[in-house]
């Protein structure tokens, strides 16, 4: 299975990190979801080969996401949600100071977002899609970090996307009245429809908090021009296909 990675996040020391790819030759294509209703031993055929690359004895996190904006902290070195879906986890962010545990995001369009703290020895991993950027996910994530873990976001270093890009994603009145506030973020198409930017979004977030521009890495990849390396529900069709973004603090 083929894997990204962000040139920001190679260079923290002690943070591992992928991002999957779509894979002909694996079941599935390579999808990680559990949850779309594909068949549960194919699914989990994947992870383990996603797995093999953070070593043995680690532990994975994989929430059901539900595009609220629930952060969830992850406290004890176990795994959930990894070999099936585990119902009573349901959140769009996950956070940890544990080394040894993976947190893991599952999209297809949605914008993932890997977050390190390298300074104060923290991770993050957060699903926003249009409803969770609305609701400042990322903001919420970067602050539970800082309760928490004491992290100031002049140190953060984050991996933004693939996701679908403001060339693809079309959206109506209804989705871009709630981004006003971001005007640089959207084009208008006419007839009541518009492009919306929701990594450039979810950057201008971590900008507002005080994340460095250049400490913010955007990947350049819309899923849906891309959709033959990466899932796209929309350039698919409503594809039930996953990749993943996962991190973990080495021990
Ligand atoms: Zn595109």
């Amino acid at each position: 299975m083929k894997r990204n990675r962000y040139e920001n996040l190679l260079q923290v020391h002690g943070v591992i990190h992928c991002i999957s790819e779509r894979d002909e030759e694996r079941p599935l294509a390579g999808s990680l979801a559990l949850h779309t209703g594909q068949d549960i031993d194919q699914v989990r055929s994947n992870r383990r080969e996603i797995a093999s690359y953070f070593g043995a004895e680690v532990h994975f996190i994989s929430a059901l996401q539900v595009h609220g904006d629930h952060v969830h902290v992850v406290g004890k070195r176990s795994s959930r949600g990894w070999t099936e879906v585990d119902a009573s986890l349901q959140a769009d962010a996950l956070v940890t100071h544990l080394p040894g545990v993976v947190l893991t995001i599952l999209t297809a369009d949605c914008v993932p977002l890997l977050i390190a703290d390298p300074v104060h020895r923290a991770i993050g991993a957060v699903h926003a899609g249009w409803r969770g950027t609305q609701q400042e996910i990322v903001r919420k994530t970067v602050e539970t970090m800082g309760r928490l873990y004491g992290t100031r976001p002049t140190d953060l270093v984050v991996g933004i996307g693939p996701a679908i890009g403001g060339c693809c994603y079309e959206v109506g009145e209804d989705v871009v009245e709630n981004f006003t506030a971001y005007p640089q973020a959207i084009v208008a198409k006419g007839n009541g429809k518009y492009l919306l930017d929701t990594k450039q979004i979810n950057a201008l977030q971590l900008e507002a908090l005080g994340v460095p521009t250049d400490q913010i890495e955007i990947s350049p990849v819309c899923t849906a021009c891309e959709h033959e390396r990466f899932f796209s529900y929309r350039a698919d069709g409503g594809t039930a296909g996953r990749f993943m973004s996962c991190i973990m603090l080495e021990s």
